[in-house]
């Protein structure tokens, strides 16, 4: 597992933004993610490169889920 802290995608608006799971929901508890856990940023200006992120990746974009 890997610490996910404010500030990066784990606890980001966008990270999953379309597509929510429950390990989403537990990143966000548990401030814990797997280490191959990967899924879609939904911010608008990477959308369309369907850029897929880890939990402990970050971004200028964060805003805070
Ligand atoms: S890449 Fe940036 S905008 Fe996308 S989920 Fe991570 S912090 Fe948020």
């Amino acid at each position: 597992m890997i610490n996910v802290n404010d500030g990066q995608c784990g606890r980001c608006l966008h990270f999953g933004e379309h597509n929510a799971d429950d390990t989403i929901v537990q990143i966000r508890v548990n401030g814990e993610a797997p280490e191959d856990y990967v899924n879609d940023c939904g911010h608008p200006a990477h959308e369309g490169l369907h850029l897929k992120v880890s939990a402990n990746g970050m971004c200028d974009g964060y805003m805070a889920a």
